[in-house]
């Protein structure tokens, strides 16, 4: 079979289930026609009748199946639109932002961790968090240079019995930190077994009402010129940031019979601050697992304005 052959018959296959009236030979020839006539290479031909199809079919990319999706892993996934199959394990679900989407969430493997959109049209059955599958023909995105999969209409999803270790991707973040947001400072967690929810008002949204128990956190935004990133600094990160431990923080909102002064002093000692952080990612999180403190760029002054301004 010619090579253009082959292409054609890969094309025809993808739109089998959308083009009745297509046949082989008309995909053939107008592959034929771009690389014999216009000397088009052939990879350029395909994307261009295969757009031709797409047209015509009212479709988008992302509903038809290249057709060889090739088993991959997380760590892998480094160019948009290629076709993949993962094995992976949904780590956590969040709400979808659109009606045209069914499902956002984190993916990982033990080679790292993925966003992936399901999309509602694609009529797929519902993924569970902690449930692990298979996951055939996902299509690979890319936005602002992070990568993310979407599971379409010709996505297969088989639930699997085993469980999954999930690696961590580790970061590394230079900027300022430009903003703490709330739930920062001295905090309080719900005192439950195995539930560390951080109470609102005295409240569990579990378990109702309670004593709690204090804790320090830090929930901030970091710029690095580019992207904006959400770090957080848990207890042992926050009293390494700030030099002020547990203990002093519950005396401080002791003394001042309110627990938002430890925000305070720290949202003075640490915004408009420099600094390099390291540390796993977690959903759009990254934890700070090692930060160091720099003396700042060279344009310190800009930055500080930027984070007045927010
Ligand atoms: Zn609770």
């Amino acid at each position: 079979m010619s090579d253009v052959r082959q292409h054609a018959d890969d094309i025809h296959e993808q739109f089998s289930d959308h083009l009745d009236d297509v046949s082989v030979e008309d995909v053939e020839e107008r592959l034929t026609t771009l690389v014999d006539e216009y000397k088009v290479p052939i990879d350029e031909a395909r994307r261009s009748v295969t757009n031709h199809y797409l047209e015509e079919a009212g479709l988008e990319r992302e509903d038809i199946s290249s057709g060889d999706s090739e088993k991959a892993n997380v760590e892998d996934v480094d160019k948009p639109e290629e076709w993949i199959d993962l094995t992976a394990k949904v780590i956590e679900l969040w709400d979808p932002r659109s009606d045209s989407v069914a499902q956002v969430g984190l993916l990982g493997d033990p080679t790292g961790t993925i966003k992936f959109t399901k999309w509602a049209k694609s009529d797929l059955p519902a993924l569970e968090e902690g449930g692990v599958y298979e996951l055939r023909n996902v299509v690979t995105d890319e936005y602002q240079g992070r990568y993310s999969v979407k599971l379409n209409s010709t996505t297969v999803i088989e639930e699997l019995d085993d469980d999954l270790e999930v690696g961590n991707d580790t970061s590394e973040i230079e900027g300022a930190l430009v903003d703490m947001q709330s739930g920062s400072g001295l905090i309080k967690r719900c005192p439950e077994e195995d539930c560390t929810r951080v109470l609102q008002n005295g409240r569990c949204n579990e378990h109702g009402e309670g004593e709690g128990e204090f804790d320090l956190r830090i929930k901030a935004v970091v710029d690095d010129g580019i992207d904006a990133h959400e770090v957080i600094f848990d207890k042992d990160a926050t009293e390494d940031l700030t030099g002020l431990s547990l203990e002093e923080a519950k005396d401080m909102a002791m003394d001042a019979l309110d627990t938002t002064v430890v925000a305070d002093e720290i949202r003075d000692d640490i915004v408009g601050t420099y600094y390099r952080i390291e540390g796993p990612t977690f959903g759009r999180y990254v934890l700070a697992d090692d930060v160091e403190e720099l003396d700042g760029p060279a344009d310190a002054e800009e930055l500080l304005i930027k984070a007045r301004s927010m």
